[in-house]
């Protein structure tokens, strides 16, 4: 009977640490006292965000014009002086627009100093989005911040700069702008960039830096935010990917570091028409909240110019402790501590007949086995659910709105496999149990070892690793007792239970197979635990019902409603040349919506792929009746330079409300040089323009229906280039002739491509 309760207490216990070390990283929504006019008040700053987030206000937008006047009124409020920037820009993946940005500077009382400068976007993703989390979220809580922060430190040392960057969700043109034209932009010596990747979840903490990150985080240690998610893990995986927001190009421009804050749970929201206010999760608000609080103060006062450093730090955060970290030069000693450790105790294990090799490759077969199965089936299941569900299928944020109930039964799932492989393991095998252990020991040694050489911010898996050794050595000295195990075994808990979640949520659904390998990791170094767990036969049972209970429950979500709309695209484009027009979608089952303009046969699907995040291509292709809309007026002027180049001043002048302009040019067509609206291409030798992958030579988003001059330098050749422009107005459903029936309400705009849109196409031949 008490081998039960234990069993039944030590159950429960990881629940609940597991449940603390996830929901422990966020402040709860009513965090904020909002006691006197100088504290933060989350109400002012959702205000602002209902204010900014209600509507789509993506540039160019009419939206978007009353958005950017209604921060500059709030800053006026706060008497702070406004100023906004705009000009083009043109950015090293070919877009070009015209931001405005708003700025303002609080002063402060040594002009020596390098600036602080505080910045998220006010623009919303094109074309659907109301953008209440990405990025309104971010100017709520740095207006209501500010108010605070005036109230309470008038005079700060370091000048701090406010700065609502624009045209960031097309190309972080914005950031650009400033970065390469605004004299604030030069003195600068650290952002706080805001951001959102969806609608709720913890906000992580990312570095940006050219150098060493030591510096960077004793500052962040010593500013003590009080819900710090941050870990060196995010840094090292953040480096290694190509990344895109504002704050990159401070690094890449002015080699400026930066700290930017990002929740990105609730993926499925991102840049869709459900990103409103009422989706925005109010702790995730809250959170970004804790940051500026304890940051804002705190680096207004010290000097921003000694934050570079030439060394890096292993840091991730611990429930109810500050930030923990220490030097990159630590990890090799660490491990080969780790090792020693391991090694002696395996020694005294077999001079004590304790391990024997037979019973170690019992276990490593076992373990092996799990691993085998754990990540076949989950790695099946991601592959599968897209097939099986539309609603999976079509979600292009990777993360269906029942994604979070995947993660659950992929967890299932991988505990179910365990238990059945050490379904035998009995509570009372003792010498099975210690044998048995050098297996995940084993693994996670190498494992270690490799992250010590290639991911190095992971290094800091080396400590509830440390703990595990001492949860081993206990088994051999025969000291067993299992609370001491299970209180071993918090630190692998805390630390690692919200990677399990992490992962498929950042990296998207597809990825399911990460999480069964975190759990299978952790359940290995909680293996002095789990070995004594009484009825693991039954843990295979209960894991399995459990997998099939979410499975269940993700199944009746898995159709779409108003809350989980359907996303859908429908393009009419006229070739102007042609005097033909098409119907296009990028959906891959076709619906209520879009049946009406397609056949089922799909083998005329029109080529073209335009700027996307996911670079995506049409699914369907037919015949559009002909309608009468203006194509951009195009003239071109040619001035033959000399017997080698050719330069081509090329005007092209929408006709309707156009809001995007794409321009083609033959990709095996070198070009010399580019300058869009004055504004010559970032570095004439970025491969982009000299070795073009695609034929696309930029993309126009136009603010005012203003005219898009190029100046194209060509090599000669025999046959005359060919331009291919395309324009887009978004005014699909105000044609009368086409009287497109709206899409009911479980249906949305498909999110990150042109949809909605009028599309005209014409060629242009360079001669
Ligand atoms: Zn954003």
């Amino acid at each position: 009977m008490k081998r039960i309760l234990t069993s039944l207490f030590i159950v429960l216990s990881i629940i609940l640490i597991s449940y603390i070390s996830i929901e422990g990283l966020q402040p709860s929504a009513t965090y904020f006292k909002e006691e006197t006019e100088k504290s933060f008040s989350t109400a002012n700053a959702f205000n602002h965000v209902k204010r900014i987030g209600s509507q789509p206000h993506s540039i160019g937008t009419k939206a978007h014009s009353k958005v950017r006047n209604y921060i500059v009124q709030q800053l006026q409020d706060l008497d702070l002086e406004v100023q906004t920037q705009k000009g083009y820009d043109f950015n090293n993946n070919g877009i070009l627009t015209a931001p405005q940005n708003i700025l303002a500077k609080i002063k402060g009382n040594d002009p020596s100093r390098s600036a602080l400068l505080v910045m998220t976007h006010y623009d919303s993703a094109v074309h659907s989005s109301p953008g209440a989390s990405d990025a309104a979220s971010g100017v709520g809580v740095i207006l209501e911040s500010i108010r605070v922060f005036l109230q309470s430190n008038p005079q700060p040392k370091n000048d701090i700069i406010i700065c609502f960057t624009d045209g960031e969700e097309v190309g972080l043109s914005g950031a650009g702008l400033f970065v390469k034209e605004h004299t604030w932009a030069k003195n600068i010596g650290l952002v706080l960039n805001f951001e959102a990747r969806g609608s709720g979840g913890p906000s992580n903490t990312i570095l940006e830096t050219n150098t060493g990150n030591t510096n960077l985080i004793n500052a962040f240690a010593e500013a003590n935010p009080q819900f710090p998610v941050a870990t060196s893990l995010m840094y090292s995986v953040y480096k290694k990917l190509p990344n895109d927001t504002d704050a990159t190009v401070f690094r890449e421009v002015n080699d400026t570091p930066s700290f930017f804050f990002a929740f990105i749970d609730d993926h499925f929201d991102y840049h869709t028409a459900k990103d409103t206010p009422e989706n925005l999760d109010i702790k995730s608000l809250v959170h970004q909240a804790t940051y500026l609080q304890a940051l804002l103060p705190y680096f207004s006062q010290v000097d921003l110019d000694s934050l570079k450093a030439d060394k890096d730090q292993v840091y991730f955060n611990f429930f109810g402790l500050d930030i923990v970290h220490y030097p990159f030069s630590f990890i090799y000693p660490m491990l080969v501590f780790a090792w020693v450790i391991f090694l002696g105790l395996f020694v005294y294990g077999m001079r004590h007949k304790i391990l024997d090799f037979k019973q170690i490759g019992k276990g490593l077969w076992d373990f092996s086995r799990a691993l085998f199965f754990g990540i076949l089936i989950s790695a099946t299941l991601s592959d599968k659910l897209p097939v099986i569900y539309d609603s999976v299928l079509e979600n292009q944020n990777d993360f269906p709105f029942n994604g979070h109930l995947y993660i659950g039964v992929g967890v299932s799932l991988t505990l179910a496999i365990l238990f059945y492989f050490y379904r035998n393991y009995s509570a009372t095998t003792t010498e099975k149990n210690k044998n048995a252990f050098v297996a995940p020991l084993v693994i996670w040694l190498v494992l270690l070892s490799i992250i010590a050489f290639i991911l190095k911010g992971a290094a800091y898996f080396i400590i509830p690793f440390f703990f595990s050794l001492l949860s081993f050595g206990l088994l051999l000295f025969n000291k067993r007792n299992p609370y001491l195990h299970l209180l071993l075994g918090v630190p692998a808990l805390i630390i690692l239970v919200p990677l399990v979640q992490f992962f498929p949520v950042g990296l998207g659904l597809s990825k399911l197979f990460i999480s069964a390998l975190f759990v299978m990791l952790i359940f290995g170094l909680l293996w002095s635990v789990m070995a004594y767990l009484k009825y693991k036969k039954a843990g295979v049972l209960i894991f399995a019902v459990l997998a099939g209970f979410l499975f269940l429950t993700a199944h009746s979500q898995s159709g779409y409603t108003e809350d989980r709309p359907k996303p859908n695209s429908l393009i009419y484009m006229l070739d102007v040349d042609q005097k033909q027009a098409t119907w296009n979608t990028y959906d891959k089952t076709l619906d209520a919506y879009t049946k009406p303009y397609f056949k089922k046969d799909n083998s005329n699907v029109d080529s073209v792929v335009f700027d996307s995040k996911y670079n995506a291509q049409y699914t369907y292709t037919s015949v559009a009746p002909l309608v009468n809309i203006s194509a951009a007026a195009i003239q071109v002027e040619e001035n033959r330079l000399d017997n080698t180049f050719t330069e081509y001043n090329v005007k092209i002048s929408p006709q309707r409300e156009v809001k995007r302009i794409e321009v083609f040019l033959d990709k095996n067509v070198k070009v010399e040089s580019l300058t869009a609206n004055e504004k010559a291409t970032p570095n004439h030798q970025l491969p982009y323009y000299k070795d073009r992958k695609t034929p696309k030579l930029l993309t126009y988003f136009a603010v005012d229906q203003d005219t898009l001059r190029l100046k194209l330098k060509l090599k000669n050749t025999e046959i005359s280039p060919v331009l291919e422009v395309y324009d887009a107005s978004y005014d699909l459903f105000e044609n009368e002739t086409l009287n497109i029936a709206p899409r009911d309400e479980k249906m949305m705009p498909r999110p990150f491509v042109l949809n909605d849109v009028m599309m005209t196409k014409q060629k242009i031949i360079l001669e």
